[in-house]
């Protein structure tokens, strides 16, 4: 390896193989490094692949991707211990020329992102593990130090693209630890099933898919939520709750799992699956207010350990593509004009940034991760159990007069929230949602 490069980029996730790519590309001279034995062996990922956002850098990307099936169904439900009430939206025209969302199994389609980095000219060092960061005397970033080659490697810019933990910029210094209320932890299982049973269950045809997001007692009083992806030969099943929800309860994730591939509206879609793989992960979820420092001199923050992701949307690789991809643009400009990679130069990704749906939506959804969090016995357990007993009593025929139903629906809600605790839940999600 040679010992000075234009750039260095920490970690081949979404954010960093954008970020490489981009910069190696435009002709940059780039190293990127990655801990995992390979460019996605060691993530995890639902995985929903937003297709804007990969256009954007690689434009031909669906005639050599490894994609599952494209997205023609999205289904969101809230559930009770026995239930779920679902509000489904299916489309036709997601069968279009160019889909926009589609599964993805993120072990492969990392490889296949690493293999267009290196295309375009920039080293990968896979096996190798950033250790921290090296600075001259003034504090500047010049560079890194690994597990593996004694001496610093330099460059003129490191991004650090290493996911949720961002222990490199902690140990050196240029963060906070993750708070635990702002980072879920999700688990995950793939269950393996012949093509025709997957399409058959969710009435699909070709290469067409269904995704489910849902929430409610599934979580068991914590804020968190649970997703099933149809694949083509499998369908991914996980649930994730707030870290520190997980700390204080008495239920660990894999039971929370067992629970949510138990529960009658799941059980059926998974029967007779074959399980092969289980593996958990962290996502931040602490929205806008949780976004660290993400520039200074030498370094530059993308993806994930940017605390970049939509946890309303459920959207975190496309913003991780986007904020690794506006970086390497700032990097590029600043190396074509002979600038230097200083924390003033760098603030132009940040203004990037502001221009984009990025921080346009996490600013939006800034009081969102709070509120669930303040209310979740409400919002995950209260609310999902009135929603269902109102449906059950609205679609039970039993000789019951329908005013009288309507009637007992509204007292049963106003039995449990009250009516002021009914105005204020609805002015509180109004507020933060606008
Ligand atoms: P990562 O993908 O975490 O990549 C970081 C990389 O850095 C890793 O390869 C790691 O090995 C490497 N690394 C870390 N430290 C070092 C070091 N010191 N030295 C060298 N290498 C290092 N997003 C969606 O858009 N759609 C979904 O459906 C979706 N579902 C999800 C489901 C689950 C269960 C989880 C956990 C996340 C999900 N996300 C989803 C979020 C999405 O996975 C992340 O937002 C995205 O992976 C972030 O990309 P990243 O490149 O920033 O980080």
């Amino acid at each position: 390896v040679e010992d000075k490069f234009d750039a260095i980029v920490v970690g081949a996730g979404p954010s960093g193989n954008a970020a490489a790519y981009t910069m190696a590309r435009e002709g940059l001279n780039v190293l990127q490094i990655e801990r995992g034995e390979y460019a996605g062996s060691k993530n995890v990922q639902g995985a929903i692949l937003y297709a804007d956002a990969l256009e954007k850098i690689i434009p031909e990307f669906r005639d050599e991707a490894p994609l599952e099936r494209h997205v023609i169904e999205q289904r969101m439900w809230t559930m009770d211990d026995t239930s779920h009430t679902g509000m489904h939206y299916r489309s036709s025209d997601f069968n279009e020329a160019k889909p926009n969302r589609y599964t993805i199994l993120r072990a492969q389609f990392d490889k296949w992102f690493s293999s267009k980095v290196k295309e375009a000219g920039a080293l990968v060092l896979c096996e190798t593990t950033v250790t921290e960061l090296v600075k001259d005397l003034t504090g500047t970033v010049i560079g890194v130090r690994t597990d593996r080659q004694g001496n610093p490697i330099y460059a003129d810019v490191v991004v650090l693209a290493e996911g949720v933990n961002g222990l490199v910029g902690q140990r050196s210094g240029l963060r906070e630890e993750v708070a635990a209320d702002s980072v879920a932890l999700a688990v995950k299982e793939m269950h393996f099933l012949p093509r025709e049973t997957i399409e058959a269950r969710f009435n699909l045809k070709g290469n067409e898919g269904v995704v489910i997001e849902a929430m409610g007692t599934i979580t068991k009083g914590m804020t968190g939520t649970g997703f099933l992806y149809t694949n083509e030969e499998s369908i991914s099943v996980g649930i994730g709750c707030i870290v520190s929800d997980f700390a204080q309860s008495q239920v660990s994730p894999s039971e929370l799992l067992e629970a949510f591939k138990a529960h009658p509206s799941i059980a059926p879609l998974i029967e007779g699956a074959e399980v092969k793989e289980y593996a958990a992960h962290l996502i931040p979820e602490g929205g806008y207010k949780a976004i660290p420092q993400l520039t200074g001199e030498g370094w530059i923050v993308v993806g994930d350990a940017g605390q970049f992701v939509n946890a309303v949307h459920r959207e975190g690789s496309n913003l991780a593509m986007t904020t690794g991809r506006l970086a390497a643009e700032t990097v590029v400009r600043l190396h074509r004009l002979g600038e230097e990679m200083s924390a003033r130069n760098l603030k132009d990704y940040e203004t990037r940034l502001e221009a984009s749906f990025v921080m346009k939506d996490l600013k939006k959804y800034k009081g969102i991760p709070a509120l669930l969090h303040r209310n979740k016995g409400t919002f995950f357990g209260a609310y999902p159990r009135l929603i269902s007993q109102a449906m059950q009593t609205w679609f039970r025929v039993d000789g019951v007069d329908k005013k009288s139903k309507e009637q007992a629906i509204l007292r049963n809600f106003r039995q449990t929230r009250t009516l002021r605790g009914l105005i204020g839940d609805a002015w509180s999600v109004a507020r933060a949602w606008r």
